[in-house]
């Protein structure tokens, strides 16, 4: 189900609900896409900034992992040398 971002009309001229924080800012503090409504994402550039800095974690755990795969498929080809070599 596609979100559809709250908006406002204040004083100032239209708000629109961060989908993060649910807060309401005016259009200049969400970042500019063309292909976004009135051409402005659905995030604040606050959470907009905490997002770039949070999922690092997750891409760093999952590189990890990956790596860990790799290096224990390396061993089991250098085991099933080991047994080709001696037998
Ligand atoms: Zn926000």
């Amino acid at each position: 189900m596609p979100y559809h971002a709250a908006e406002q009309t204040t004083e100032l001229g239209i708000e629109r609900q961060c989908r993060y924080c649910g807060e309401f800012w005016p259009l200049d503090f969400f970042e500019r896409s063309p292909r976004c409504k009135y051409g402005r994402t659905l995030e604040c550039n606050a959470c907009r900034k905490e997002r770039r800095t949070a999922p690092v974690v997750e891409a760093t755990r999952r590189k990890r992992a990956r790596s860990a795969a790799c290096s224990s498929r390396k061993a089991d080809r250098s085991r099933t040398t080991e047994q080709r070599a001696s037998g």
